[in-house]
C-alpha cells in the first residue's frame, strides 16, 4: 500500500496541510529533516487519518504512489533548494515536486527549468491563509505545467477553501513555472496595503477624533457590514475590542508601534519597479513599516521636527467617520487595481496565461485578503478580459468617483493637521495623475533632452527630436524621418 501524496516539512504549515489532506481521505506520507517533528504529528494527530511517516527522504519518496506527488513546506531559500535536490535524487520521470513555501518566483522559474531538464515536474504553489488556512482550507495558487495541474487538481480542490457564494474551491492553475508564486507575492503586497489603509483610518479616529480602541472597534464592526466587508476588517474589530490580560488596557495600546516584515511586500515592490508598474499603495505600505521600525530616526525627528499644524476642529465626528470609510475604500481600490496591474504585466513579461478574474475568485476564501468586493473584480474582468485598468471598469469607476470628495477631505485634513496617511494620500495622487489629461512628464522629457540628449516626441508631429540646447537651440529629427 502506498500514499496518495506526501508532505515534507512538518513545522506548522506542513503538518497542517498534511492533516488537511488526511481529513479529506487521502493517504499522506509525512517527513521532516528532524524526525521528532514527524513523530509529534503521529502522536498528536495520527488518529485523524492515514499517515505514512518516514525518517529518510528515500523511504518518504518510496512510500508514494506513482506518478509521485511530494509537497515541500520548509523555509524558503536555501533550505528549499536542499530539499528539492534530496527529493529529486529518488524521484522518477513524471513525478511532481510541489513547493508550497513562500518562494520568490524567480527562484521557482529557475527550479522549474532545472527539474524539467531531469524530466521532473516542478510546481511552485502559493499557499495563503496561515496555519489556520493550511488546516481548514487555504487559497492555493499553483504554477507549473498543465499536466501537473491535471494530476494535482482533484486533491488541491478538495483541500482548498470553498467560496461562500458558490462553494467553488479557491484554487486554479495560475500559469506556467513561477506564475503561482508571482501571484502569491502580489497577494501579499496587496495584504500590506490593505492592512495599512485600515491602520490609517484607525489612526485618524484615535488621534484626530480621540476615540478609544473599543469605540473604533465598533466603527470597524459597522464597516464590516458594507462594501468593506473582509477578513482584515473583521479581525481589526476583534483586536480593537480585546483588552490586555495583564493591564486591562486596550490591547492595541500596549503594543510597540514598530511593524515587522518578512519581505514579500518588498519583493512585490522590487518586482513592480523592474516591470515598470506603479504600485504606489503597496510601496507606501511597505515603507510605512520601515518608517515605524526605525526607532532611532524617529527619536531624532521627534526632538526637532515641529508639527506647525492648523489645529482644526472636527465639527461633525460622524461625517468624518463616514469620510474615513470612503477614503479607506478608495485607497483599497487603488491598491488592488495596482496589484492586478502588476499581475497583468508579469503575465505579459513572463508569458503566463493568467486569468485575472480567476485570481480574484480564488482569493474569496481561505486567504488573508478575502473580501466581499473580490466578486466585483471577477465580474469586471468577465465583462472585459482586456480591461486596461481595474478602476476604468464602470462599476469601479462609479464606486471610486463616489468616494472622491470624502477622500479629498480626509487627505486635506490629515495634511493640515499633521497626521501621516501615506497610502490614503499617495493613492489620491495616483488617482489624480492617472485621470489627468496632461502631466508634467512633458517638462521631465525636456529636461532629459537638455542634459542627456534623450530626445522627445512632439504633440503636433511624428518622430523623435532633440534640441541643440547649448548651441543654437535648433531642433533636429533623430529617428531618421522627415521633419
Ligand atoms: P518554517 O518556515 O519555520 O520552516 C521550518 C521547517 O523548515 C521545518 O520543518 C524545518 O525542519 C525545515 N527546514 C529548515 N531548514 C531546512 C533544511 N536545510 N533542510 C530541510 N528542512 C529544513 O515553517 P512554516 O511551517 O512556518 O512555513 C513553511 C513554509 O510555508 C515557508 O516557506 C513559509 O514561508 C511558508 N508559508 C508560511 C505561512 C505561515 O503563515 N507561517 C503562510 C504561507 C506560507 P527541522 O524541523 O528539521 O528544522
Amino acid at each position: 500500500d502506498s500514499a496518495d501524496i506526501g508532505v515534507t516539512g512538518m513545522a506548522v504549515m506542513g503538518s497542517n496541510l498534511a492533516r488537511n489532506l488526511a481529513h479529506h481521505g487521502y493517504k499522506v506520507a509525512i517527513h521532516n529533516r528532524s524526525a521528532s517533528k514527524t513523530e509529534a504529528v503521529i502522536d498528536e494527530h495520527g488518529s485523524e487519518g492515514e499517515f505514512f511517516p518516514s525518517e529518510s527522504t528515500e523511504d518518504f519518496v518510496k512510500s508514494l504512489k506513482k506518478p509521485r506527488v511530494a509537497i515541500i513546506m520548509v523555509k524558503a531559500g536555501k533550505p528549499t533548494d536542499a530539499v528539492i535536490e534530496e527529493l529529486a535524487q529518488y524521484m522518477e520521470p513524471g513525478d511532481i515536486i510541489v513547493d508550497g513555501g513562500n518562494s520568490l518566483f524567480t527562484d521557482t522559474r529557475r527550479r522549474e527549468a532545472a527539474m524539467k531538464d531531469r524530466n521532473l515536474n516542478f510546481v511552485g504553489m502559493g499557499v495563503s491563509g496561515g496555519e489556520e488556512g493550511a488546516l481548514n482550507g487555504p487559497s492555493l495558487m499553483p504554477g507549473g505545467s498543465k499536466d501537473a495541474w491535471e494530476r494535482l487538481s482533484p486533491m488541491l480542490r478538495d483541500i482548498a477553501a470553498k467560496a461562500e457564494e458558490d462553494g467553488e474551491p479557491c484554487t486554479t492553475h495560475v500559469g506556467a513555472d513561477g506564475a503561482g508564486h508571482f501571484v502569491k507575492m502580489v497577494h501579499n503586497g496587496i495584504e500590506y496595503a490593505d492592512m495599512q489603509v485600515i491602520s490609517e483610518a484607525y489612526d485618524m479616529m484615535a488621534r484626530a477624533l480621540g476615540l478609544d480602541a473599543h469605540a473604533i472597534g465598533d466603527v470597524f464592526e459597522t464597516w464590516n457590514e458594507g462594501d468593506l466587508q473582509s477578513f482584515l476588517i473583521e479581525i481589526t474589530a476583534t483586536v480593537l475590542h480585546h483588552d490586555d490580560v495583564r493591564t486591562g488596557r486596550p490591547f492595541v495600546d500596549i503594543i510597540k508601534d514598530e511593524a515587522a516584515q518578512k519581505g514579500t511586500g518588498a519583493w512585490t515592490v522590487q518586482t513592480a519597479l523592474d516591470l515598470g508598474v506603479p504600485v504606489t499603495g503597496i510601496a507606501e505600505a511597505t515603507f510605512a513599516r520601515s518608517v515605524s521600525g526605525d526607532v532611532d530616526q524617529r527619536a531624532a525627528a521627534q526632538k526637532v521636527l515641529e508639527a506647525r499644524t492648523a489645529d482644526e476642529k472636527i465639527d461633525d465626528p460622524q461625517q468624518f467617520i463616514d469620510d474615513l470609510q470612503k477614503a479607506l475604500y478608495a485607497s483599497k481600490l487603488v491598491a488592488y487595481a495596482q496589484g492586478f496591474e502588476e499581475i497583468s504585466k508579469g503575465a505579459e513579461t513572463y508569458d503566463w496565461d493568467i486569468n485575472l478574474g480567476d485570481m480574484a475568485k480564488i482569493w474569496r476564501a481561505g486567504c488573508i485578503i478575502r473580501a466581499k468586493f473580490l466578486d466585483r473584480i471577477t465580474e469586471a474582468y468577465d465583462r472585459d478580459p482586456g480591461l486596461k485598468l481595474l478602476l476604468a471598469d464602470p462599476y469601479f469607476a462609479e464606486a471610486i468617483n463616489d468616494c472622491v470628495p470624502a477622500w479629498r477631505r480626509v487627505v486635506a485634513f490629515a495634511a493640515a493637521n499633521g497626521f501621516p496617511v501615506p497610502v490614503f494620500a499617495s493613492s489620491l495622487s495616483y488617482y489624480d495623475a492617472i485621470r489627468s489629461e496632461r502631466l508634467p512628464a512633458a517638462l521631465v522629457q525636456a529636461q532629459r533632452d537638455y542634459f542627456g540628449a534623450h530626445t522627445y516626441k512632439r504633440v503636433d508631429d511624428e518622430g523623435s527630436y532633440h534640441v541643440e540646447w547649448t548651441k543654437d537651440r535648433s531642433e533636429t529629427r533623430t529617428d531618421g524621418g522627415q521633419g
